[in-house]
Parts: C-alpha cells; structure tokens; sequence
C-alpha cells in the first residue's frame, strides 16, 4: 500500500540500476578486477576506501589507477544515499538523519551520543532501517503508519553506517554500536540484513564486534529460527509490548500469524542454542499495555527465562490517541517483572532514544494525513485496544506482505 507515500514530490525518482559498492561481496568484488586482468589486490583497495571515513568519491581513491575507477564507477555506486539532512537535537546529543535514495524513497538512522560514565566508556550508537516503511503496521509506530515502500540494498543499509562514520571520524571518535531499530522489520529483509552484518562484523570492512550489533524484531518466528541456525552472531532484540495475544493482536498485527507463544518459544531455543540473552523491548503506553494485569501476564510469561526486559516510553506520534505511561506506572510494572526474577531497565527517553525517533522524520516529510483519517484511525485504536483490554480477539487477518 502507499506506494508513493514515500516518494519526494519535489524530485523526479531515478532507479539507479548500479549495485552500490559497500553491499557487493568481496568475493565478487575480486572477480570484477581478476575478469579484466587486474590482481586481486584492488578489491582490497576499494574496500578500503569505502569504510575508510576519509574518501568521498571514487575519484578520491587514488591508490587505484584512474583508467580503472571510470569502469568501475560506471557499473557500481560509491554511494547509494543520494543527499542526507542531518538535524541535530538534544544538546548535540542526538544526530537524525534522513537520506534520500536514489529512486526518491526516504529512510531515516539516528545517531545518539552517550558520555562516559562510572563505569562505561563514552558510547556512539547509531540506529539504521533495513526497508522503506514497514509492512508490519503497529499502531504506535510512525514508519507502521507509512506503509511499506520496499526492501533496502544491502548498500543502502550500509551506507548509512558509513555516512555517521564519516561524520565522527571528522572529530575522531569511532561507532561503538549498530542497532536495527530504524524503519522496516529486519527480519523481513533478512537476507540483505545478514549481508550486512557480516560487512559491519568483518574485521576488513568495518570492524565492529557482533556483540555490538543488535537486530531487532517484531517476532518473525522463521527469521529468527534462521538466526539461531546460524549460530551466536550478535545481540537478538525482540519486540514483545505485551504478554497477552488481545492485546498484542492490536499492537503488533503481526501476532495474528505468530503468537506470544510461538514467538517466546523461538526466542528461548535462540538463547539457549546461542548462549546469548534475548533482549525484550516493551513500548509503554498509557493504560493499553501498563496495566497490573499485563505486568503479571509479563512476569509469568518470562519468568526463569535468559532474558531482559527494556520499558520504553512510548515517544508520541500524531496519529494515534495514545502516550507514555506515566513514570511510576512504569516503576511499578518494572517492579512487578523484578520481583519475578527478570532483570528489567527503563530507558529514560530524553526525546531521542532507539525507535522511537525512527520513522517520524520521514513520516513528516510524506504530509500529515487528513484531519479525518486521523480521527477514524484514533476511534478503531481506541475501540481495538478497549476491546483488547476486555480479553477479545480481533477477527481481522494479518497484515499481507509478511509471508514465510
Ligand atoms: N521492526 C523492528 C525494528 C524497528 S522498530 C521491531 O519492531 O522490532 C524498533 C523499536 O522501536 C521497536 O521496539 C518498536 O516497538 C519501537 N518503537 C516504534 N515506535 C515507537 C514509539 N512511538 N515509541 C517508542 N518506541 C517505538
Ligand atoms: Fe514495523 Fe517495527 Fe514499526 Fe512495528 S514497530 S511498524 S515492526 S518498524
């Protein structure tokens, strides 16, 4: 739906058929160079100068020979991002970006500066998206509300990476952290997030450890059986909201086609065939999801299990009725999941924190809708989360594009 949602009205979509260089494997990367006669070597020299935080453009790589770089440009992109604003917020703090790609669609990453403190180091997280809206369409969500346009290039989900990098290697700090928490569900373009990762994750490309990489989901079960086929890779976070299935039906409607249980169950093999931790995120929002009953179906959901619990109050979005839980609420759900034996966190939100800040640039770019649409789609939320509340479950089916 909304194909065009995502377009620049003010600029003429071009398709660049030419695959951006940081997502072409190495290996294919090597052939382009062996094919006309050149050692293996230049793909090497390529790769280094696209993660090297200095070089801008292929004419800038000058350790290739310049009747090389005229080919080579001509069959593959440096960069696929086609412009980015950045707009700085939180005090120099919180730095979100919006790119334009090359056919007009817009994604979004938000990098987020953290101090040192005690005892951690200062920290750099950048938040990138793995598709162009999101088919999944939860209600509290501004990319949900978008619509899904279409599945990232594997370059287009690196040069995002490469663009923040760039822009603290000027003032010679390094990211410490990648999360998939931007526009998209991950695990619904997995095999291009993988592709990724490994880029992100290979000592000669970007170099970052896989535990400092976290992918998050909204509970594609065959994405993350995937996953833990793979083996310990890099940090699973999954997106839960809620513990029974009424009510995650409305927040998550991909529910209707994997349940809690189905969704739990997968992430428990993970942590127990990985060896690593699940990550939970749970977006509060006032009296949908914070209830004392929810905070009990969640307790006894995940009790004894390798898990953590993230609280997250929910960062407002125009086109829904709902906000944050208040601060002792969530005290008091936090409460509740501790006294249960689960380490939980809130994540105190200064306006900036992972997710939340995704999906509203682009969101305000596509336009406001209606004053009328808003208010439907504020009366069915209203009237599905009630219901929700009273232990139904929605008759309505799945969201489509999310097959297996
Ligand atoms: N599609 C994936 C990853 C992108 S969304 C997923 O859903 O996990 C990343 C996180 O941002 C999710 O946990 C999501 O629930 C959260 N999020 C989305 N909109 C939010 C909002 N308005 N407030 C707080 N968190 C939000
Ligand atoms: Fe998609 Fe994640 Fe937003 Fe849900 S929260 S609509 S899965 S991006």
């Amino acid at each position: 739906m909304m194909l065009d949602v995502l377009q620049d009205p003010g600029s003429r979509p071009t398709t660049d058929p030419r695959p951006g260089i940081s997502g072409v494997a190495q290996a294919a990367l090597v052939r382009w160079f062996t094919d006309r006669g050149e050692p293996a070597f230049r793909a090497r020299q390529v790769s280094d100068a696209i993660w090297s935080g200095t070089t801008h453009a292929l004419d800038q790589v000058l350790t290739l020979p310049s009747a090389l770089r005229g080919p080579l440009g001509e069959e593959m992109r440096f960069d696929t991002v086609a412009d980015t604003e950045v707009e700085v917020t939180d005090g120099g703090q919180t730095e979100k970006g919006l790119h334009r790609l090359s056919d007009g669609a817009f994604v979004e990453s938000v990098l987020m500066h953290y101090p040192a403190r005690a005892r951690s180091r200062e920290r750099h997280t950048l938040c990138i998206s793995s598709q162009a809206g999101c088919a999944v369409g939860c209600p509290f969500c501004a990319t949900g509300e978008l619509g899904f346009t279409r599945d990232l290039e594997t370059a287009e989900i690196l040069d995002q990476v490469r663009h923040a990098a760039r822009r603290l290697d000027a003032d010679g700090r390094r990211l410490t952290n990648i999360v998939f928490m931007g526009m998209g569900e991950p695990l619904l373009n997995l095999d291009r997030v993988l592709a990724a990762v490994e880029a992100l994750n290979d000592p000669k490309r970007f170099g970052l450890g896989a535990r400092h990489i976290t992918v998050s989901t909204s509970g594609v079960v065959p994405g993350i059986r995937r996953l833990t086929a793979l083996g310990p890779q890099f940090t699973l976070a999954v997106s839960l909201h809620a513990a029974r299935d009424p009510l995650r039906d409305v927040l998550v409607p991909l529910n209707r086609r994997w349940p809690i249980a189905e969704v739990v169950t997968a992430a428990r093999e993970h942590a127990a065939s990985t060896g690593r931790r699940i990550s939970y995120e749970v977006t509060m929002i006032g009296g949908v999801n914070d209830t004392d009953i929810d905070a009990q179906a969640m307790a006894d959901l995940l009790r004894g299990d390798h898990a953590h619990v993230n609280l997250i109050p929910m960062n407002p979005v125009a086109h829904t009725p709902w906000q944050a839980s208040p601060p002792a609420v969530i005290e008091a759900f936090a409460a509740s999941l501790r006294e249960a034996g689960i380490e939980t966190t809130i994540r105190h939100n200064r306006g900036q924190e992972i997710g939340a800040a995704c999906g509203q640039l682009a969101a305000e770019r596509a336009g406001a809708p209606s004053a009328p649409a808003v208010a439907r789609r504020r009366a069915l939320l209203v009237t599905a989360s009630a219901a929700a509340l009273r232990g139904e479950r929605s008759a309505d089916p799945a969201p489509d594009g999310v097959g297996e």
